[in-house]
């Protein structure tokens, strides 16, 4: 009850009004008179450290005394803190006789002094810094808010060992409405980087006793931290360390001695870039196009829309054909680019509302609102046009020249995302069978048969072809030849090996070599076609012969093989054939 008569109580609150404003008067003159001591301590220090004179010592001693007293009084605390310990480096002075004539010797502990005034002055000058700031903001306060980097509410961490500076840069951050957390060595950062979240780190970089680049590495290596904003602090103007922070991954370097708002702009420039990095997490880093969860996040957002204001959607699947083959002749590195490439391409081809998106590895997927399935198909029959003719990538003064499958499917009443998808997907696989460098259009009758049929994610079974071969080369690069066709490859290494998979699985198609240790291929053939358990009826089975004898081919033709190749062959020879026998042209 009485607390709040006290507060209804208009003159003892104008009372303290009146208390605050000669306070804020009485910090306003001492501040500026704070100014003109410091500058008379500093031009003494100078006289001092060149020629000592009585008088100058006891000019200085006197300033440090007088402000030892009238800092606390006015509020500032630290400033008289800083002027005791001036006081007690000079003290020595005080018993000099002053008939010993002008000059001091050298004898006496000034050098000492000399050095601890030098920094004790350095720290009144931050603690200037901050009390003009706070009487300017003080002066200026609108109701609208501080300063430009308040209104980023960044959280920040400052990992400096120096800890005036670090104290003083604090302060003036927390001014501006920052919240800060300091951190004087790298090991203390790290642990407060492992508790808590932060916009942004400044460090230091000679510190100890582990330097600010080990801290880089800590970043580096955990994913959650390697994007985080990070402004060096440094005391070396030095071309190395510069471009050493910056391959490191530092967005900034700012030497030492700075001007606090150069490094505050700096700040706010770089939390406010950053920002959108929430907008990253939605951004393939490659190709700088959309991910797939934003993708998801945006569909289903279309959808509902399209739900209360019907509309055609559409969504096309793109598949880039034999895109391993770029990746294994020229390197990932030119892979990348063709991804760079053609997410480029499609993007300045396609409408604003459009959306794409990078949905894994060389796969793209674009969301087409207010469009039918014909014109999505149009659309990128159009791309897929300009991207034959087109390379799509340099290298080296290289270009590079693809092509890509695409499956387009239009939204129908009551799909699911998921099964939309699926159906672009499936098109798409569909595209890529009838032999790529295609676009096809998902027929309606389809989605009407089989509305959640996909051929990725409920597979189509795959043909099933077995390699008979002794010579690991030779299956091997049989199998790289014909692994982008539909088919699933199995191998086994001798006869007796091929006995026992064939007796457990039933293949389309087998490519025999005659000639084995232990069980050759005819011995093979022959068994599978007495045994009435290794029946295989439709197998078709294609011999390899190292003999060019005739003989060989008539014994195995006899032996029920479908075709026969004599080594050497040629590669391409051989997939043809085995497209022939699986029939999958
Ligand atoms: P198809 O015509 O049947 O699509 O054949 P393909 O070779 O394009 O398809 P496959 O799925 O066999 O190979 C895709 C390759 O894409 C395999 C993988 O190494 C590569 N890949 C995936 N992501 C990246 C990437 O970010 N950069 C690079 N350079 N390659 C990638
Ligand atoms: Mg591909
Ligand atoms: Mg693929």
């Amino acid at each position: 009850m009485s607390n709040s008569k006290e507060e209804l109580d208009p003159h003892l609150s104008s009372e303290t009004d009146r208390d605050i404003r000669i306070l804020k008067q009485g910090k306003k003159l001492f501040i500026r008179e704070f100014d003109k001591q410091m500058k008379q301590l500093a031009a003494l220090l100078v006289t001092i450290s060149t020629l000592p004179v009585h008088q100058d010592l006891l000019q200085f001693y006197r300033i440090a005394h007088t402000l030892k007293g009238s800092a606390p009084i006015f509020g500032y605390l630290r400033i008289g803190k800083i002027a005791e310990e001036l006081v007690r480096v000079w003290e020595w002075t005080q018993s000099i006789n002053k008939d010993n004539g002008s000059a001091v010797l050298f004898d006496m502990p000034i050098l000492e002094s000399i050095e601890r005034s030098h920094s004790a002055l350095r720290e009144m000058t931050m603690e200037y810094d901050i009390g003009v700031t706070e009487i300017e903001l003080d002066e200026q306060r609108d109701p609208s808010g501080g300063s430009l980097l308040g209104t980023l509410k960044g959280r920040l961490l400052l990992v400096d060992d120096d800890e005036v500076l670090r104290c003083y840069l604090t302060r003036r951050l927390q001014l501006d409405d920052c919240m800060v957390d300091e951190a004087s060595d790298v090991e203390s950062a790290i642990l407060l980087l492992r508790e808590h979240t932060y916009d942004l780190v400044i460090l230091d970089l000679m510190m100890h006793p582990q330097s600010g680049y080990e801290l880089f590495e800590f970043l580096k290596e955990d994913p959650t931290l390697k994007w985080l904003p990070l402004i060096v602090l440094s005391g070396r103007n030095d071309l190395n360390d510069k471009v050493r922070c910056f391959h490191l991954g530092a967005d900034d370097y700012v030497t030492k001695p700075f001007q606090y708002e150069e490094l505050a702009a700096r700040i706010y420039a770089l939390l406010k870039r950053t920002k959108n990095f929430e907008q990253l997490a939605f951004r393939d880093p490659l190709t700088g196009v959309f991910n797939r969860r934003y993708f998801h996040l945006q569909i289903g957002q279309e959808l509902q829309r399209i739900e209360r204001y019907p509309a055609s959607i559409s969504l096309i699947f793109i598949d880039i054909d034999f895109f391993k083959r770029i990746n294994d002749s020229y390197g990932h590195h030119v892979g990348d680019l063709v991804l760079q490439g053609l997410a480029h391409l499609l993007q300045i081809n396609l409408r604003t509302t459009d959306l794409l998106a990078r949905f894994g590895g060389e796969e793209f997927v674009i969301a087409l609102p207010n469009t039918t399935g014909e014109q999505a198909t149009a659309a990128i029959q159009q791309i897929l046009d300009k991207v034959r003719l087109n390379p799509v990538a340099h290298n080296v003064g290289q270009p590079f020249s693809i092509t890509f499958s695409a499956g387009v499917a239009e939204w129908q009443q009551g799909m699911s995302v998921e099964d939309w998808i699926a159906r672009a997907d499936e098109t798409m696989y569909q595209a890529k069978q009838q032999g790529r460098n295609r676009v096809l259009l998902a027929s309606e009758e389809d989605s009407l048969a089989e509305p959640t049929l996909s051929a990725r994610h409920v597979p189509v079974p795959k043909k099933r072809l077995l390699i008979v071969d002794d010579d690991p080369i030779l299956r091997a690069i049989l199998t790289s030849h014909l692994e982008h066709l539909p088919i699933s490859i199995t191998h086994a290494p001798d006869g007796e090996a091929a006995l026992r998979l064939l007796s457990e699985t039933v293949f389309d198609a087998c490519i025999l070599d005659g000639m084995m240790p232990k069980l050759d291929g005819f011995t093979v053939l022959e068994q599978l076609r007495k045994d009435p358990n290794l029946a295989q009826r439709n197998m078709k089975v294609l011999m390899l012969s190292g003999k060019k004898k005739e003989d060989d081919m008539v014994k195995g033709l006899q032996l029920g093989a479908d075709d026969y190749m004599t080594k050497p062959f040629s590669l391409v020879e051989l997939e043809v054939r085995v497209k022939f026998l699986m029939k999958l042209t």
